[in-house]
């Protein structure tokens, strides 16, 4: 059987959330607190969330 989603909590704002199914590797936006999370591992459904830090864009000006 392979799950129609994966489920994963936001490090940050504790929001539960549910997406369609992603690879180790792939970045979403938490809806609530708009933070780029990085999918660090899908075990059993679930997704293990970290962080991303975004640098941010300087263009020299
Ligand atoms: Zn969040």
């Amino acid at each position: 059987m392979t799950a129609a989603t994966l489920t994963g909590t936001c490090p940050e704002c504790e929001t539960d959330l549910t997406v369609p199914p992603m690879g180790e590797g792939e970045t979403l936006s938490c809806p609530e607190c708009m933070l780029t999370l990085r999918v660090e591992a899908v075990e059993d459904g679930r997704m293990h969330l970290r962080m991303v830090e975004v640098a941010l864009r300087d263009w020299g000006q």
